[in-house]
């Protein structure tokens, strides 16, 4: 059997393949280009404040739920400092003064929105028995091996269509807006387009956060911490500041050479870094035209502009749920509006301490952008950025600002620090094209073409991370999971995580 595997990047995809490859004997080597392991897990700290980058709170942790039962494999589940988010209502919907509140449990969920929607008992309840169906189609989210041939064919239907005519259109009496909206007013976490965005992906990203939601306390590092701290434990490397330049091969090896000059040699390569980032790392081994081409035409989702704010103690209370707020009817933010029109809408989070009181410490505010908006500055490095990139961002700044300080005055006084970074601060950091939040678009017009297997057409090479799967903390530790699959058998990983339970 080949032994040895390096995996390049250490994003919550690149942790977890590691820690099972690891624990399942195999000798595992993650080369990490930053000095902080984690990606889009990584929390930074400004004067006495820490904030979390990319990954803000997650569905299924209740035990014997779906990520609760594989973070159990990876010895996560037991050691997180968890906080549930607020039961009847994890998220609020804001639009024209009203609060319209998604609930944690099925019947639940139902109960809270229903005295908004009085007639839209019917539509209600056909979502929830359709959002489980979408749930049991997918074998895995379950922990159980798929059939050879599994067809998803709610991955061909678009979220937006079956929206349209899940319910009857009735508007909300004082807002004007329909439930159908409301059910997607979160769709910020899978940056939903109405042209694109897969029922398949809808369903499992909304069905897993009303199954239960859960913020991290303190920050998300800390998966990323417990992760590298278990793959050690289990006999293999994790090293920072290793930023891989080259993949090449001599025989039947894997060459990989890093930034300062070190050459890693090994059997087989995961990558956890952006598909065409992986395809521009190779030299000198053949990769069939078609597949390039595929992989390379294939767009990617929107980036983000996000506000990291210090708040002064005890002046802004702490909110134990995410506000989504939206300024017109129009609420998908893969397509989010630009220029002066910008931002059409806005997440806003105070994320809670270990120790989380009354009151926050910090909050976070994000708005989706198009890469485009700052196309000017494209060919700056993040630390070497012109004056006139600077002043855009604190114009952009203020713009968002402004809206966020409409529906939350008090905020203004609280704060004592701001932090901001773009689209090409993404880029940058993750190393992800246009700085994208999720990766390559999943299609429902065209599934089988935007879906990327973890198995590549390079024998030895394989995929892990957001492309593969889902994004996400559910949906990356699924992709991991598929990729351990092709590299040690599926019904073995599946077989080991069910043994941890
Ligand atoms: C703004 C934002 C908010 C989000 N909010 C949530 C949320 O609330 N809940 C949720 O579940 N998900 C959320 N997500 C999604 C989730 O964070 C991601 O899907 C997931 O963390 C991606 O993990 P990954 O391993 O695929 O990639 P990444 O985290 O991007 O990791 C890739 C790693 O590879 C490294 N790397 C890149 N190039 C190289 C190289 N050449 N050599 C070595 N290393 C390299 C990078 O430094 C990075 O560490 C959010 C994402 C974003 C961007």
């Amino acid at each position: 059997m080949h032994n040895s595997i390096i995996i390049i990047g250490s994003g919550l995809g690149g942790l977890l393949t590691g820690f099972l490859l690891s624990r399942e004997g195999l000798q595992v080597t993650v080369l990490e280009k930053h000095r902080k392991f984690g990606g889009c897990l990584q929390t930074f700290k400004r004067d006495r404040f820490t904030f979390d980058t990319g990954m803000h709170y997650t569905g299924s942790l209740a035990s014997g739920q779906p990520l609760s039962n594989y973070w159990k494999y990876f010895e996560l589940s037991d050691r997180l400092d968890l906080r549930k988010m607020d039961e009847n209502g994890f998220d609020r919907i804001s639009y024209l003064g009203t609060e319209y509140p998604l609930a944690q449990g099925f019947d639940n969920f139902r109960e809270q929105l229903l005295p908004y929607f009085p007639d839209e008992q019917t539509a209600l309840k056909k979502y929830t028995n359709n959002l489980q169906e979408v749930a049991d189609s997918h074998p895995l989210y379950s922990v159980e091996l798929p059939p050879e041939s599994n067809n998803d064919h709610f991955q061909s239907i678009l979220a937006s269509s079956y929206l349209s005519d899940l319910s009857s259109g009735i508007r909300h009496p004082a807002s004007g807006i329909r439930l159908a909206d409301i059910l997607a007013g979160n769709n910020f976490l899978y940056a939903g387009n109405p042209a694109t965005t897969p029922l398949s992906q809808f369903g499992l990203i909304n069905h897993s956060l009303i199954s239960s939601s859960w913020r991290l306390a303190g920050g998300s590092q800390q998966v990323a911490d417990i992760l590298v701290e278990g793959i050690r434990a289990n006999g293999g490397q994790v090293l920072a500041r290793k930023k891989v330049m080259k993949i090449s091969k001599k025989g039947d090896l894997f060459q990989v050479s890093v930034k300062d000059g070190e050459l890693f040699v090994a059997d087989q390569v995961v990558s956890d870094i952006h598909p065409v980032a992986t395809l521009e790392l190779l030299e000198g081994i053949q990769v069939q035209k078609v597949y390039q081409e595929r992989i390379r035409s294939l767009p990617n989702s929107v980036s983000v502009f996000s506000i990291y704010l210090g708040l002064k103690s005890e002046t802004f209370p702490f909110l134990n749920y995410n506000f989504y707020h939206y300024r017109t009817d129009y609420i998908w933010s893969g397509l989010p509006s630009q220029g002066a029109e910008w931002p059409n809408s806005f997440l806003f989070m105070t994320p809670p301490e270990k120790d989380q009181g009354k009151f926050a410490s910090t909050a976070v505010i994000m708005s989706t952008m198009l890469f485009d908006e700052w196309k000017t500055w494209k060919k700056s490095d993040s630390g070497a950025r012109e004056k006139s990139y600077f002043v855009n961002k604190a114009k952009k700044a203020k713009q968002l600002l402004e809206l966020v300080y409409t529906k939350f005055p008090d905020l203004k006084k609280a704060v004592v620090t701001i932090d901001i970074s773009t689209p090409l601060t993404w880029r940058d950091y993750t190393g992800t094209p246009q700085g994208s939040m999720y990766g390559i678009v999943k299609d429902a017009n065209n599934p089988q073409k935007t879906t990327i297997f973890p198995k590549t057409k390079i024998p030895g090479l394989f995929f892990t991370g957001q492309n593969v799967n889902l994004h996400g903390a559910l949906g990356v530790t699924i992709g991991a999971v598929m990729t351990c699959g092709e590299i040690l058998g599926l019904p073995h990983v599946l077989k080991s995580i069910k043994q941890s339970l």
